[in-house]
């Protein structure tokens, strides 16, 4: 019989996936669906992007390219990090993987490993906590907390810190939560780090150009204190509305670029040519369909939260960035996946369960805004008429 590894057995996975299929088996049996599930613009990509990739395969990018990426690709995200981070950056730390997630899984299998610990959010985007068992490392929450709009105090998280902790994963804007971390914390966060040189830092910030309320994105590359040490995520997912494209890059310390090459090379050889030359355009094109998109968003956002706060058990905060919303849902007294699965099957609407993003998201549901006014407004109607029946 054939007997894969032992650590098969700690991969999780994204529930996200198994809501969005369940979804689809009820629409096809003819259910009108809402999905309020899915962590992905409901834009499409801008027109000049997917052009360039036409363009790019009329002129006969077929082959391979260099592991890390183009040369004019690496140049292209140094120069938008300069424009929006305000910080220069060596195009040769730049590596362009498959998508945001690849940095995740390179960043915690460099460090993970039996008797290291690694700090994670929680509830955080499940890929964390489950590629940091698959590392055999300890995973060690850091627990996001409402009541500081899913931020944390930097000193809890601080202490949480000891001799084994290898690597200390942050999210901000955050999925599930919207949450996005204030500057103040980040400040004190990096000046404790400081006593701690023997943690590395992986800092996704896909949601970067997802913020609201004229609030400015705070990158963790903008603090030469941890200069050697960070590992920057982003990519072209979120903001270009270019999730199917598999497009993303991370930012190494130069002592760690080698590695991260080598990963690359040992797993995907380099990201599919084409798209790369539609991330050079996306990045040096015209920025106008973000900037309408996150005005969208906005907008979608107010209209979920006051919705949100006016169902019977609910209560939502105000995320500062992203496109999710993450009720509380504690009053209903229901637990998160029987609430999850009454709304999908009784309501037609899906959404996420907070325990899908860890075990602190009990108690909580992830409402995506990626969708229109109009299906989010009729969504609402339905997920409030339904918990006046429930409560009745
Ligand atoms: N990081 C976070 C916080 C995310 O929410 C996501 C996607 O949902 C990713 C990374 C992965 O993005 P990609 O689709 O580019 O792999």
């Amino acid at each position: 019989m054939i007997a894969p590894a032992q650590r098969m057995s700690m991969l999780g996975t994204e529930t996200a996936f198994e809501v969005l299929a369940r979804a689809e088996a009820l629409a096809r049996q003819g259910r009108d669906i809402i999905n309020l599930g899915i962590g992905q613009p409901d834009f499409k990509t801008p027109p000049h992007i997917v052009d360039a990739a036409v363009r790019a395969l009329k002129d006969g990018h077929h082959g391979y390219t260099p592991a890390p990426g183009i040369p004019a690709l690496r140049q292209a995200v140094a120069s938008d990090l300069e424009r929006h981070r305000g910080v220069a950056v060596d195009p040769n730390r730049v590596v362009v993987v498959p998508g945001g997630k690849v940095t995740i899984f390179f960043a915690i299998m460099m460090f993970g490993e039996p008797g290291a610990e690694i700090l994670y959010p929680n509830p955080g985007f499940p890929t964390y906590e489950s590629v940091i068992r698959f590392s055999g490392a300890t995973p060690v929450p850091v627990p996001l907390l409402e009541e500081k709009d899913y931020s944390f105090h930097a000193s809890s998280v601080l202490a949480q810190i000891t001799p084994r902790t290898r690597m200390l994963i942050l999210n901000s804007p955050a999925n599930p939560t919207g949450g996005a971390v204030p500057r103040e914390e980040i400040d004190a966060l990096v000046a404790g780090l400081v006593d701690h040189p023997q943690v590395a830092v992986l800092s996704d910030e896909i949601y970067s150009r997802m913020t609201y309320d004229g609030r400015r994105h705070v990158s963790l590359l903008s603090y030469p204190e941890l200069e050697g040490r960070l590992i920057l995520l982003d990519g072209w997912s979120k903001t270009y509305a270019m999730t199917g494209w598999r497009m993303g890059y991370g930012v190494w310390p130069d002592s760690l670029v080698e590695g991260a090459t080598r990963l690359a090379i040992n797993c995907h050889s380099c990201v599919n040519a084409a798209a790369q030359y539609a991330g050079i355009a996306a990045l040096e094109g015209p920025q106008d369909s973000v900037e309408a998109m996150v005005a969208a968003f906005e907008e979608r956002r107010r209209v979920i939260v006051d919705g949100l706060n006016q169902i019977p058990g609910f209560s939502c905060r105000n995320p500062g960035g992203a496109f999710y919303a993450f009720p509380n849902i504690k009053q209903t007294g229901l637990e998160s996946a029987t609430l999850q699965r009454r709304i999908l099957e009784e309501a037609g609407v899906a959404t996420i369960a907070g325990t899908s993003f860890g075990a602190f998201g009990e108690g909580y549901l992830r409402f995506s805004y990626a969708n229109s006014r109009e299906n989010i407004n009729k969504a609402l109607d339905r997920i409030a008429e339904l918990m006046s029946q429930a409560v009745a």
